[in-house]
């Protein structure tokens, strides 16, 4: 990566750090949220071999228009058009109800751009990772297992743009039967 690439992929992680700064994650230890949002990035750059800023950028960003204050306005002064447009492809709208939005996950994915497939697929691996892991403190096996195979719905329609990352997929989901 070039100097200036390497700047907004920092730019983007301290960004994500500041706006999930008190916001933690489901599991048992209540580890800081940021965590996640690190992870996904990490999975493309040093699992998947992926370079391209943009990509990165929008992993570090994923969850900050979903889960923060953050608007798209904010982010597209920061970091342009391009990146703005991954992250709010893979943001849930909020205002519909869970049931919808969930579904509305399993069609959207088909139509999702090449950068978007990249970050959801990652989004889903890792998720499905501390699924196994650090799961939700208070989630029952059935649930998880639930979570397992909704997930699995929405990355059939993300398949085929990395094959490294839909194999990483595949081994996440075989934890299913551990949890
Ligand atoms: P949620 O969307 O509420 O929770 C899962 C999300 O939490 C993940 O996608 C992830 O999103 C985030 N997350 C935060 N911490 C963790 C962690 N430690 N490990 C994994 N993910 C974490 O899930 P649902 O309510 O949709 O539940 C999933 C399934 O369970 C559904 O299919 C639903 O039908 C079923 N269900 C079962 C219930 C039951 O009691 N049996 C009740 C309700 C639902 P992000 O990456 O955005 O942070
Ligand atoms: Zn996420």
């Amino acid at each position: 990566m070039r100097g200036t690439e390497i700047a907004i992929v920092i730019k983007a992680a301290r960004f994500a750090a500041d706006k999930h700064r008190q916001q933690r994650r489901k599991d048992v230890d209540a580890s800081p949220y940021i965590n996640h949002p690190i992870a996904v990035a990490d999975l493309l750059a040093n699992e998947c071999g992926v370079t391209d800023p943009v990509a990165l950028c929008a992993a570090l960003l994923h969850d900050t228009i979903e889960d923060t204050d953050t608007t798209e306005q904010e982010l597209r002064q920061a970091f342009g058009d391009e990146i703005t447009g991954v992250v709010l492809e893979v943001t849930d709208d909020k205002t519909l109800a869970k049931k919808l939005r969930k579904q509305l996950q399993i069609e959207h994915a088909r139509h999702a751009s090449p950068c978007a497939r990249l970050v959801k697929l990652a989004d889903k691996t890792c998720n499905l990772r501390d699924m196994a892991t650090a799961p939700p403190a208070d989630w029952s096996a059935q649930r998880k297992a639930d979570y397992f195979d909704w997930a699995g719905e929405v990355v059939a329609g993300l398949r085929g743009s990395h094959p490294k990352l839909d194999a990483l997929f595949d081994d996440a989901w075989r934890l299913k039967e551990f949890v």
